[in-house]
């Protein structure tokens, strides 16, 4: 039985089922995974980490494993536990962990509601096989989902910045991730060009290691190389200048020492990555067709991911490329709210989602 309602069909069983299930939208990133509800919005938002015993793929029992929890154990792990991030270079590196790590997440939103198994939104880096696929797929199926919907990230990331995308206009998303930096030129639902590389926030961080390496005889982990970018770095001169101590392992004496670093030297750290991206940018600019390039002249370049965090990087694009950018409303949750963007309006999209469905 079903009935019209505002234009769209009524079916009362769903619209029941609809109302038992927490369907929800995930934004899987290789650094940090968003779940989104209708009418809630983000309810869950931890590191895509998780830790296991070491040389198998077990994941420690308890609430410990998984998240917030596991992060902390980066770099810190007793020698018989590693802390993971399955997705770290923008691929599932490790499809069993991303699974398990999948299900942790869902089953603790899920909970709530077990009556009904949910409709599940997730975004996928565009550059994602269709064997991964398959597999984000199965995990959320094996996770309790009923209908998984793949939605590519840059897309994601447009409607969550507010984008125009359904709209015969183009607009650029630059999405900084963890592990991959997506360029899109988005119009009409759909991606006109794009680039991914694999330089984002892992690879800032990494810059700052060996530069303190180089520079300093210091030798740090990643959390403070990461804490380090996050204080005090840039990648356009600040209006104010800073310097931040650090600790860290002395590389001659093999010992802990502290060290001072200034927001200058850090931004002279950073310069290569951000060197890649305005790159990336730039070649993504380079392939788009003539029409659509004028949009941009209006539309400009919107900054969405942490990465976008980064001081002064939207006026460094822009002194390069001369085109107007901006950074989306909170970044980091750009993707998520796009994904339940979606879930609100699943008619309206689903030709641009692929769906467990269709195999
Ligand atoms: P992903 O989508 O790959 O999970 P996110 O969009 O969650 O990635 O962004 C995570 C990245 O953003 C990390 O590398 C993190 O260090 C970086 N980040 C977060 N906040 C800031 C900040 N204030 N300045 C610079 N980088 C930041
Ligand atoms: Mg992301």
């Amino acid at each position: 039985m079903s009935r019209i309602m505002n234009g769209r069909v009524f079916r009362p069983i769903e619209w029941l089922i609809g109302r038992f299930s927490t369907d929800m939208g995930i934004d899987l990133g290789t650094a940090n995974t968003l779940v989104c509800v209708q009418d809630e919005g983000i309810i869950l938002s931890e590191p895509s980490v998780v830790a296991v015993k070491k040389g198998t793929n077990e994941v420690l029992l308890d609430g410990a494993a998984v998240g917030l929890q596991a992060k902390e154990m980066l770099g810190k792990t007793p020698g018989n536990i590693v802390a993971i991030r399955p997705l770290k270079n923008g691929v599932i590196a490790d499809f069993e962990i991303t699974e398990k790590m999948l299900r942790y997440f869902i089953r603790k939103v899920h909970n709530r509601t077990f009556l009904v198994r949910p409709r599940i939104v997730i975004s996928i880096p565009s550059g994602i096989t269709a064997v991964e696929k398959r597999a984000v797929i199965n995990s959320a199926e094996r996770a309790g989902a009923r209908q998984v919907f793949l939605v590519l990230e840059p897309i994601a990331a447009g409607i969550g910045a507010g984008l125009p995308i359904a709209e015969p206009t183009a607009s650029m998303i630059v999405d900084i991730g963890g592990g991959t930096t997506e360029v899109a030129v988005i119009s009409l639902f759909g991606i006109v060009t794009s680039e991914s590389i694999r330089v984002a926030g892992d690879e800032m961080d990494e810059a700052i290691i060996d530069y303190l390496k180089k520079n300093h005889n210091l030798l740090v982990g990643e959390q403070t190389a990461e804490l380090i970018k996050m204080r005090v770095g840039s990648a356009f001169p600040l209006r104010e200048e800073t310097k931040m101590e650090i600790a860290g392992r002395d590389m001659q004496r093999n010992l802990p020492r502290r060290a001072s670093i200034t927001s200058e030297e850090v931004r002279e750290a950073l310069a290569p990555p951000v060197r890649k991206i305005i790159d990336a940018i730039k070649h993504c600019l380079e392939h788009t067709p003539p029409e659509l390039s004028a949009d941009l002249v209006h539309n400009g370049i919107t900054l969405a991911g942490g990465g976008a965090l980064l001081r002064g990087l939207g006026r460094a694009i822009e002194e390069e490329i001369e085109l107007p950018v901006r950074v989306a409303e909170d970044p980091l949750t750009c993707v998520a709210r796009g994904t339940g963007e979606f879930l609100n309006q699943l008619e309206l999209y689903s030709k641009v989602l692929e769906t467990s469905d269709e195999n």
